[in-house]
């Protein structure tokens, strides 16, 4: 294939990826636009393997056999609520993707297939290290959301300066191997070896509530990678794509730190969740049981739903969407308050409605929720807890102070839906479930949703 069909394919496929990117924008047009996406991929994935003169193509067969099995039964099998652990191995095989393709690049223009230039170099030396980060990271980011590690901040003495040197040892290491690039040197070994334990060292210390942002700024890292290892091959597409994930994967970033209320730098260095003690939340509470919640749901005239992780653990929003329905049908007017970083990925709450088909107008953000929240008669907590923990708010001295929250303590009453006393997330005990107006409904979500529903009926 010329040249010129490559490139004007691979301009087809980055203007698919571009409006696939788009129309991941609103829920309406978003499986549109994983699909165009994926048809840019398959165009790239194609004039690649036609263009490059493989002259072997047994081991690229073998691979794909073995990623289109892979890839078929993760989507089969892993369920709903282990989709950020995917996520998270997702960001972590690009990194290590990228970390080989640099490295084979060297390697191959060190056997002569090319000149090992300057810029080579720093190429290989940007996929080894980004990619290298990307991958260890997202292990920790992986082992953190899967409960294999403890998912708070482990931190210690002098850990900023370790990294620091860690950092600094890297440059140092580029330095060097930009004068003298060698796949089999000393050198090239150390790059990879730090590289690895940086991203160790990176994601570590954040903790808690910061997850989204770290797995966010991964995905960013990712594209980054891939970005810089297009440019160790002289791959145009590999360079585009790159660059499109690296850019929205810091948008996300930076629309992630605002629903945190943190700057970027705030949660990579401040060890954020360690140090900080809440205070003891005593009180008394309120439990209540499916019958009487209903009268009062009855007679309510404004109710909004809070979704949470707990909705994605019960599965629990086909029947939330159905009690909406019936509350309409009541006269009352209904509405779903979503929190950025609500459930355990980006958007966790808009996809599980969506997929209950709970009208998108119907879906208010959190700050536009909070002003009408003390005319809300009812905010139905559906197993959320970070997310509506009023110590957030009010306690400096809680480790998630700062983070906005959805003020349901402000409603007129407050139904909190989930089994235990259990914290969330964040590990941070809850003043909510102790306030005047709450009153808890214990039991699984789906459950207890389902005996509101037969109240109702
Ligand atoms: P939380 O994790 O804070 O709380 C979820 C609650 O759901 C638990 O307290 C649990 O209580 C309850 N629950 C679990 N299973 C059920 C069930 N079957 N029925 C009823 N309740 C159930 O969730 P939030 O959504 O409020 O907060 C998300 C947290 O996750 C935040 O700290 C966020 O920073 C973090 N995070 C978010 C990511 C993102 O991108 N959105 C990524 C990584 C982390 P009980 O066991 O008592 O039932």
């Amino acid at each position: 294939m010329s040249s010129l069909w490559v490139n004007l394919a691979y301009i087809v496929a980055a203007v698919m990826f571009i409006f696939g990117l788009r129309m991941l924008g609103s829920p309406a047009t978003a499986r549109s636009g994983n699909a165009l996406s994926s048809g840019g991929m398959f165009i790239a994935i194609v004039v690649t393997l036609l263009s490059k003169g493989i002259v072997e193509f047994h081991w690229i067969a073998i691979a794909v056999a073995a990623g289109a099995l892979v890839g078929a039964l993760a989507s089969r099998l892993v369920a709903m609520t282990s989709m950020p652990e995917m996520v998270a191995l997702f960001n972590g095989s690009g990194g290590i993707a990228s970390l080989l393709v640099g490295w084979a690049a060297l390697s191959g223009a060190h056997a002569g297939i090319g000149a090992v230039t300057a810029f080579t170099a720093v190429t290989v030396f940007l996929s080894v290290m980004i990619g290298g980060v990307t991958f260890s990271g997202s292990i920790i980011a992986w082992a953190k959301l899967a409960d294999v590690m403890p998912s708070g901040a482990v931190v210690f003495a002098a850990q900023r300066l370790i990294n620091g040197a860690i950092l600094g040892g890297l440059v140092v290491c580029g330095v060097f191997f930009a004068h003298a690039p060698a796949p089999d040197s000393y050198l090239f070994y150390g790059i990879l070896g730090l590289a690895l334990l940086l991203g160790i060292m990176a994601v570590i210390p954040i903790g808690g509530a910061d997850m989204p942002v770290v797995i966010s700024l991964l995905n960013s890292y990712s594209g980054l990678a891939a970005c810089a290892a297009g440019f160790a091959i002289n791959n145009n597409i590999l360079i585009v794509s790159g660059s499109l994930v690296g850019a929205a994967g810091i948008v996300l970033t930076n629309i992630m730190c605002k629903a945190m209320n943190r700057s970027l730098a705030n949660v990579l260095f401040s060890g954020f969740g360690a140090v900080k003690t809440a205070a003891k939340v005593e009180g008394e509470v309120k439990p209540i049981v499916a019958e009487d919640a209903y009268l009062i749901l009855e007679a309510a005239s404004s109710v909004a739903f809070v979704p949470g992780y707990g909705m994605a653990v019960a599965q629990a929003q086909h029947v939330v969407r159905e009690l909406g329905e019936l509350l309409e049908a009541n006269g009352c007017e209904v509405s779903y308050a979503i929190h950025p970083v609500a459930g355990r990925m980006p958007g966790h709450m808009n996809v599980l409605l969506a997929e209950a088909n709970v009208p998108y107008d119907q879906l208010v953000e959190a700050k536009d929720i909070n002003p009408r929240m003390p005319n809300v008669d009812v905010a139905v907590v559906i197993g959320a807890n970070d997310v509506v923990n009023p110590a957030a708010r009010d306690d400096e001295a809680s480790p998630i102070y700062g983070m906005p929250i959805i003020n349901v303590d402000h409603a007129r009453t407050a139904f909190v839906l989930k089994r235990s006393m259990a914290s969330g997330f964040a590990g941070v005990d809850n003043p909510l479930f102790f306030g005047t107006n709450t009153r808890m409904l214990f039991g699984d979500a789906k459950a207890s949703v389902s005996a509101l529903i037969a109240e109702f009926k």
